[in-house]
């Protein structure tokens, strides 16, 4: 009887037989180094369906990403700040990141912010490069296609999106009064406008019509010179969620409204840029952001703004998304906020007719929706997990920029691992803390209680921080009663929630 050498395989093709086989493979109970196994206890060993979660990623804006601990210089906050680490802490940073994914089942890092000259640019995106493919890890840059600096981020390069609109400034994107919609943007989000010219200090925002047909070859150029110079594993793209182009041309283009971001400047772009990209590397992944809830809007904007439901015509725009592509959604607004208008029902599914769909939150960041960067958010990630598998989604993807030397995060990131695998097919939270965080924290009834603390900071309960120095007594008493690693993560919640009451 034939032997599956499972040894000699690497882990993403341990996955695919497992997804083409119907088996739903545990690496954690059957993936050892050289282990072989007949066919018989492999049938014997599939005792779970299919997984019902495929494919699990991390999103990062490099500014903000923190895995290589003491170091100056990093973000707690944003996109598209300047950059303030140094070219080492981004090596060491995504190589940290890079190596906890490819242990933990986490498919794909985006990057957003790859290329830049403040970080060693081309060079160091090519050592990146490597690190993720030797982890088994999928390294996907994010290109914004007309915002978001395209495909070269920051620097001196021809494939920089403001130098290209620098050099053209006809093929900046106006507003309906033929004026730049170009801006900045401080701490607390005020938006100080720009001239069509680049400035110095805090990155701007800038915007390329795409109905124009040199903005389109750009992007198309941009994105081939990427892949024939970089092994990476794929792309996110994106047309941009600040602001569209309103010149005649997009006016007469378009069939719907269009405010903050377009669904028919995401038809038009998104296979542009995917038949780019596949003429290079057939294989690379592809995802493109839709910004949106896929429970369908009801107003009362004119036309949903970033994280609302899906727009009327958005259906008709998913049709012309290339083929074999990720379609990612956004979930915060259903997700954390009780909100009446914003309930995912039903009607909220993805249809997998040639695409697979990803859900993203951002959960444990300070993005917003009451979250904040570090936090324990597992009762969060199960409910989207949940809810997202019983929308026809096979993909979760978080936001991966904080070190899992901080607990919550690890608490999070190992939910991301866990929940929709074959080992918690159901996505049950107390299924995970009994197995995965129970062992972390001292044992199951410890994790409960772990999880009970970090609840105090739940934003829709502020009285419940009252309660905050009882829980940091509970926390010091048990700590002699701990091994050391079990200490630590035990210590930095006391001081997280320290944090809160403090003074
Ligand atoms: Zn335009």
């Amino acid at each position: 009887m034939a032997a599956l050498n499972l040894g000699a395989m690497n882990r993403r093709e341990v996955l695919q037989l497992g997804a083409a086989c119907g088996i739903g493979v545990s690496l954690g109970d059957v993936f050892l180094p050289n282990q072989s196994i007949t066919a018989a206890s492999a049938s014997e060993a599939a005792v779970h369906e299919k997984p019902p979660i495929q494919t699990r990623m991390f999103w990062t804006w490099d500014h903000s990403t923190e895995w290589a601990l003491n170091r100056l210089g990093a973000h707690t906050h944003g996109s598209c700040n300047e950059y303030g680490r140094t070219t080492q802490s981004f090596i060491d940073d995504y190589t940290a990141l890079f190596r906890w994914c490819g242990r933990n089942n986490v498919d794909a890092v985006v990057v957003w912010g790859l290329l830049r000259d403040g970080h060693g640019g081309l060079e160091s995106a090519k050592r990146l490069c490597d690190v993720a493919a030797k982890e088994n890890v999928r390294l996907l840059c994010g290109v914004g296609l007309n915002a978001y600096g395209g495909v070269y981020y920051e620097g001196d390069s021809p494939y920089n999106l403001e130098r290209h609109l620098q050099a053209h400034p006809e093929l900046y994107a106006v507003d309906a009064e033929g004026n730049s919609t170009n801006f900045s943007i401080d701490a607390i989000g005020t938006r100080v406008r720009l001239a069509n010219t680049s400035t110095p200090g805090p990155r701007g925002f800038y915007h390329a019509c795409p109905s124009r047909m040199e903005n389109q070859e750009f992007a198309v150029e941009s994105l081939k010179w990427l892949f024939r110079n970089l092994e990476l594993g794929g792309v996110q793209i994106e047309t941009g969620d600040t602001g569209v182009c309103q010149c005649p041309l997009c006016r007469d283009r378009r069939k719907h409204p269009a405010d903050t971001f377009s669904w028919e400047d995401m038809a038009l772009m998104y296979p542009l840029a995917a038949e780019a990209v596949r003429s290079v590397a057939p294989d690379a992944w592809i995802v493109c952001e839709t910004y949106s809830h896929p429970e369908p809007y009801t107003g009362p904007k004119v036309a949903p703004g970033f994280g609302d439901g899906k727009a009327a015509w958005a259906d008709e725009s998913l049709t012309k998304f290339p083929r074999g592509a990720f379609v990612q959604w956004v979930a915060d607004r259903y997700l954390r906020q009780a909100d009446p208008d914003r309930v995912w029902t039903d009607k909220g599914q993805v249809s997998c007719d040639g695409l697979r769909h990803v859900m993203r939150a951002h959960v444990g960041t300070d993005w917003g929706w009451g979250a904040f960067r570090g936090e324990v958010a597992l009762e969060w990630i199960s409910k989207l997990v949940q809810q997202s598998v019983s929308s026809g989604f096979e993909g979760i993807s978080l936001f991966g920029e904080v070190s899992p030397f901080h607990t919550g995060a690890e608490l999070n990131y190992l939910a991301l691992s866990d929940l929709g695998s074959a080992n918690n097919p159901t996505s049950d939270q107390a299924v995970f803390e009994e197995r995965i965080a129970g062992p972390l924290l001292g044992g199951h009834s410890h994790a409960i209680d772990f999880v009970r603390f970090a609840g105090l900071l739940d934003a829709r309960f502020p009285n419940r921080r009252t309660e905050i120095p009882a829980a940091i007594s509970s926390i010091y008493s048990r700590l002699p009663l701990l091994s050391p690693e079990v200490g630590r993560r035990w210590c930095w919640l006391a001081n997280q929630l320290a944090s809160f009451v403090y003074g």
